[in-house]
């Protein structure tokens, strides 16, 4: 069966990584990094932008009397961490085509970003991961993963969540008889208030008309099944 997008911008919450008590769990690490693989052996070109929240979240440093800014750029600087961690079990699986590209120079690991280098080197089969968020503090990884989607074109922006399977009316856990859209127009996730992504990232993306799919990532291989029209997810167009 043929996949559903050609080119697509994954955004993996650190969360994804971790285990109950632990920052990485080596299951999830494998797990992401196979279907990564096996999706690229199918011909899909793939940018992950990861997340930092297993390790650090701005928010956290407010309550140890930190500066936002700092807070923040403790948060950026934990996503080179899960990038690299991410890269590195891609490789140790036999997957030697990743390029991971930073916001912010962090030379001696990672390669500067670059939207045209980047581009070239999908088509050439490599796996990017781009770290570091969008450089600046006050920003958030789905902004990130909105602009990063935009400039290497993908066809859609694949929202990874932990544990909910797409947008739903209200709340779920805290109203388990909300309904899941299945489709939504980005103008209706504006009218209805519908908390998909921050207001930054949802404007960009309404802006650039850029297709983004929820899905659940928890599950066996959920990457591989929302690819392939397997998995109930919500599509925003
Ligand atoms: N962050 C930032 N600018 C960005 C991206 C991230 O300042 O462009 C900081 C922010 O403090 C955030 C932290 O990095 O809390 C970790 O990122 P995020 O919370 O988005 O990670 P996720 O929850 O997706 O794992």
């Amino acid at each position: 069966m043929s996949l559903k997008y050609k080119r697509i911008l994954l955004k993996l919450s650190g969360e994804a990584l971790k285990s109950d008590d632990e920052i990485y769990d080596k299951h999830a690490l494998e797990s992401v990094s196979q279907q990564i693989i096996e999706l690229s052996k199918q011909g899909l070109e793939i940018g992950v932008v990861i997340g930092g929240g297993n390790i650090w979240r701005g928010k956290l440093g407010l309550d140890l009397g930190l500066p936002q800014i700092e807070g923040d750029y403790m948060g950026m600087m934990a996503t080179y961490m899960n990038g690299l961690a991410l890269a590195g079990t891609l490789n140790r699986l036999g997957f030697p085509k990743v390029e991971v590209y930073a916001s912010l120079e962090l030379k001696t690991v990672t390669v500067s970003y670059n939207f045209k280098e980047a581009r070239q080197k999908l088509k050439e089969g490599y796996v990017l991961i781009f770290v570091g968020g969008t450089g600046f503090s006050y920003f958030t990884t789905d902004t990130a993963s909105t602009i990063r989607a935009i400039e290497i074109g993908a066809d859609a922006l694949l929202m990874a969540k932990n544990g909910v399977a797409g947008v739903y009316e209200s709340d779920p856990k805290h109203n388990p008889q909300a309904k899941m859209f299945k489709e939504l127009t980005h103008k209706e996730v504006a009218d209805k208030n519908l908390r998909v992504m921050d207001l930054t990232a949802a404007t960009l993306a309404k802006d650039a008309n850029l297709q983004i799919e929820v899905f659940d990532m928890q599950g066996e291989n959920n990457i591989v099944k929302v690819m392939n029209n397997q998995l109930e997810s919500t599509i925003i167009k």
